[in-house]
């Protein structure tokens, strides 16, 4: 028995308080009888897990007849962090490269709550009906920094999901925001060669995400709610000036009048905030995702910014733009893991923290210093010999 009486099964930390029961409490558990059968046969067992293997030729044939399988299993390769996935999906960005890009890529964001995933089954809805094809892909950086999820699976739009020509793919859950978002574009990528000719790609109003979202979509929508602040808030955040186009919802019943006194006040402080798209004016309007009011107009603005931003060349050159960001975003992040998978920098970086924090040297000497040990060390991974 141990000090709260229960059975020795039961570990209690001594730090217990004495009313706290089981609640500090460990338990030894026997491990698992190890599968006598052999390697072979567990291998053969439908219930094993097999390597995974790609066939590049097949994916990207699957992929291009919009088989959603093989596009699923395309974008579990571009998601993979396995170093030996990664030429094979670069590889396989490659050969879709070619069939991409025909498509709107819309970002949406907006607070938990805003409706952002209502509304999006609501306008994939009716896109759909207009012989569109529509895929949904998430930007959660909930996902990314403590494993929860702020916009919870993709299920929860199970009418869009149920439809053919819709293609509904959760956050992929690991890594920095950066490695996230770099999964992201790679499945537009992919989604667009499967023919999606409508990409949402939904975020969460909090942190750099939206920045993220915003450096790879084409227009960029702000989904907000009367009463909880939120117009203020974004002002600023600065979200609104990310923003083509503010969408004040749940403009339904009660809420109806607030909604729209709401987007008569953001359409007044507009004019003052620098557009980010030249050539378009940003402007707020009313929907209500529930009940479909002004989704329509929604989609003709979002169609009206295309037809302007490729008559004035803004469209092709954003794109251009953000290949080019992200490659200096992937030099900037590779660069970074470089230096600190360097066992020598690992160590030094500690000790000139401490060196810092004691006065003996400055952030920028050490800076220096540090950069200077990469250079000797060969840039490698590993200490050179
Ligand atoms: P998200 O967290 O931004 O994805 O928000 P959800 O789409 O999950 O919606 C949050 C809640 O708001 C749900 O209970 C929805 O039913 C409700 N909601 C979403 N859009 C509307 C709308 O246009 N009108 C009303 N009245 N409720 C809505």
């Amino acid at each position: 028995m141990n000090k709260t009486g229960r059975k020795k099964s039961f570990r209690l930390p001594e730090w217990t308080p004495d009313q706290a029961g089981k609640a500090f409490a460990s338990r030894i558990v026997s491990g698992k009888t190890a599968d006598k059968r052999k390697k072979t046969d567990l291998h053969k067992s439908p219930a094993a897990k097999t390597p995974v293997s790609y066939n590049l030729d097949d994916l990207m044939k699957g992929v291009l007849a919009n088989d959603r399988t093989v596009l699923s299993k395309a974008i579990t390769l571009l998601e993979s962090n396995a170093p030996k996935h990664f030429l094979p999906a670069q590889e396989l960005v490659k050969k879709l490269l070619p069939y991409s890009g025909n498509s709107v890529r819309i970002g949406v964001t907006g607070v938990p709550g805003a409706g952002k995933s209502t509304f999006i089954e609501a306008l994939g809805l009716l896109l759909i009906r207009q012989n569109h094809k529509v895929a949904v892909l998430a930007i959660d950086p909930s996902s990314s920094i403590s494993k929860g999820s702020i916009l919870g699976d993709k299920t929860r739009m199970e009418n869009l999901a149920r439809m053919e020509n819709s293609f509904i793919r959760p956050s992929p859950a690991s890594g920095i925001l950066g490695g996230v978002a770099r999964k992201t574009r790679e499945t537009i990528i992919a989604c667009e060669a499967a023919g999606y000719d409508v990409i949402l790609v939904e975020t969460v109003g909090v942190g750099q995400s939206e920045i993220t979202v915003r450096s790879m979509v084409d227009f960029f929508l702000l989904l907000q709610i009367t009463g909880a602040g939120d117009e203020l808030q974004d002002i600023k955040k600065g979200v609104i000036e990310l923003a083509d186009l503010i969408v004040i919802n749940k403009a339904d019943g009660d809420n109806l009048q607030k909604a729209e006194a709401a987007k008569a006040e953001i359409n007044q402080i507009l004019p003052y905030l620098q557009p980010l798209t030249e050539g378009w004016k940003t402007v707020a309007l009313t929907c209500s995702a529930l009940t479909g009011y002004n989704i329509q107009l929604i989609w003709d603005k979002i169609n009206e910014f295309v037809r302007i931003t490729k008559n004035n060349g803004i469209f092709p050159q954003r794109r251009k733009q953000q290949q080019l960001e992200w490659l200096d975003t992937l030099l900037k992040e590779e660069l970074h893991n470089l230096f600190f998978s360097n066992s020598v920098i690992n160590q030094n970086y500690e000790a000139y923290k401490q060196k810092i924090l004691a006065g003996e040297t400055t952030p920028v000497l050490a800076a220096a210093d540090l950069i200077e040990l990469f250079i000797e060390q060969g840039f490698s991974k590993h200490k050179k010999v």
